[in-house]
């Protein structure tokens, strides 16, 4: 049976299904047309018997023919359905016609719901771009986009106003041919700024405050905080990553207007200060035998009053030269050791008047000679020391000591002095910033020395840090001079001569 054609298995199934019922219908018609005929109700049985039987097979012919022609559909769908989501399932034992009714309900109401989220998806999509757009074009901030050959790839109308781009022109140019990029003067190349990572890689490749931009385009010039972003899907996607800046030229103006009114001032100070520091110097040289005690203690006062004074001109000017990027070095050889056992020696007086033991640890294993401006290196050893004695009661100690490892020199002052409290100890190295608790101090310190001694040890690459054990406990400031190869070689050679 499951060899004969679909055509032949329709047609016997037709002739079951339409000739039997017609031939019983024709022969009760002959019945009643022919009242004579005794035979109607044995007709009428035998035909429905006969239409119970044929349907009944009709029925199974049916089920075999679906069986056979509907097995590969039922395949396909088997298949279609794994990729479906739950509600398409085919029950075992089920009716097959059943089954493709509920199997096919199921697919259309599948595609409904995909067409749904098709829409949703696509509502989701255009709202996300309105709402970009809305506020790249509404913030004040320049935001540039680059495509993965660090061309333009977007931009916004404060990249164009402030960062001097061509609205018209710009787009798709290589962002290397519209800018340069400096920090504290020094030109940064596009793979410093954006170094770009491994596609997948989501996150921030590169942050710098105060990035001074030059348009090639007008030679406009701006002064900007800036991040660059990569994005997960950005170099699939020719987008390899988003600059946004944040316009600070009008506080860098700000602040070299406030930069040049102080040391303005500090400049105009400093000459009748000098005037009055040496007047009173010869005064006191002078008179000191004709004038009373009291007398003395004010003219003391005075002197020590136009001193102070002196020392925060000198904060001020010097903190100006850091801002303004013109404090410069000339560095030269220096026997460190022989340096700081002469910085000591100076201060010897001052520990001794407030009753302090200041000692200078001499190292066990040999220094190399360093590289440093003996002018402005000293003034940070200087500072160092003038503060551990400053901050210190009398009766305490202060220790200089020299330790030479990882190819650098480190200088440490230690004090038995006050300490400093752990939530301090980031913010000692700020401008103007002083430890609460040593106020009473006022009079005599800015917040300025620190800063400024950092910024030197900057120029020489060195590093600057303090530590305390807390208040009370004393504490440790230290620099670093890092060692250049040449003079390491030098120094390896004359140990091995002596
Ligand atoms: P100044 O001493 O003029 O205030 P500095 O920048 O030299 O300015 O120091 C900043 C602050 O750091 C000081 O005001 C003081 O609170 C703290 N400090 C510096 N050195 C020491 C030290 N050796 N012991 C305790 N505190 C110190």
């Amino acid at each position: 049976m499951s060899k004969l054609s679909f055509k032949l298995k329709l047609f016997i199934f037709s002739v079951f299904a339409i000739a039997v019922p017609i031939s019983l219908f024709a022969g009760l018609a002959i019945s009643i047309l022919n009242p004579s005929s005794s035979q109607i109700l044995s007709l009428i049985g035998i035909g429905l018997t006969l239409t119970l039987i044929f349907s009944l097979l009709s029925i199974l012919l049916f089920k075999k023919i679906v069986n056979s022609h509907f097995k590969k559909l039922f395949f396909l769908i088997e298949k279609t359905a794994n990729f479906l989501p739950q509600q398409v399932k085919i029950l075992k034992g089920d009716d097959d016609v059943e089954q493709i009714i509920r199997l096919f309900s199921s697919f259309k109401q599948t595609i409904g719901n995909y067409t749904q989220k098709q829409s949703d998806l696509e509502n989701f999509i255009k709202f996300e771009r309105e709402k970009l757009s809305c506020i790249l074009s509404n913030i004040s901030d320049p935001v540039i986009g680059i495509d993965n050959n660090f061309k333009i790839a977007f931009f916004n109308k404060p990249a164009a106003e402030i960062l001097g781009i061509d609205p018209d022109d710009s787009l798709y140019q290589p962002l290397s041919q519209l800018f340069k990029f400096f920090i504290k003067n020094k030109e940064l190349d596009i793979k410093q700024l954006i170094p770009l990572k491994s596609p997948g890689f989501s996150g921030v490749l590169f942050t710098g405050q105060d990035i001074k931009t030059v348009s090639l385009l007008n030679n406009k010039e701006a002064f900007v905080d800036m991040t660059v972003c990569q994005l997960q899907a950005g170099i699939a996607n020719n987008l390899s990553s988003i600059l946004v800046f944040h316009d600070s030229t009008k506080e860098k103006q700000l602040e070299a207007m406030k930069l040049d009114f102080v040391s303005m001032a500090a400049h105009e100070l400093r000459t009748p200060l000098t005037s009055i520091k040496g007047y009173i110097s010869v005064f006191i040289q002078e008179n000191e035998k004709k004038l009373s005690e009291d007398q003395m203690m004010f003219i003391r006062r005075i002197n020590t009053s136009a001193q102070q004074l002196s020392a925060l001109v000198e904060n001020l000017l010097g903190v100006a030269r850091v801002e303004r990027g013109a404090m410069t070095i000339t560095t030269q050889p220096m026997d460190w050791v022989q340096n700081v056992q002469t910085i000591k020696e100076m201060f010897e007086h001052r520990a001794q008047e407030k009753r302090l033991d200041l000692e200078f640890k001499k190292p066990d294993v040999p220094i190399p000679t360093i590289q440093a401006d003996s002018v402005r290196i000293n003034e940070v050893l200087n500072n160092f020391v003038a503060n551990a004695i400053n901050y210190t009661e009398p009766g305490g100690k202060v220790t200089i000591w020299i330790e030479y490892k990882n190819n650098e020199v480190i200088t440490h002052v230690t004090d038995s002095g006050r300490g400093i409290p752990k939530e301090s100890l980031a913010h000692l190295f700020t401008k103007f910033y002083r430890v609460p608790g040593n106020l009473d101090q006022a009079s005599k310190g800015n917040g300025l020395g620190l800063y400024i001694s950092k910024a030197i040890v900057d120029l020489h690459k060195g590093r600057t840090w303090a530590d305390s054990p807390g208040l009370g406990k004393g504490s440790t400031f230290s620099f670093s001079l890092p060692v250049v190869d040449s003079i390491i070689s030098d120094l390896s050679v004359l140990t091995k001569k002596l």
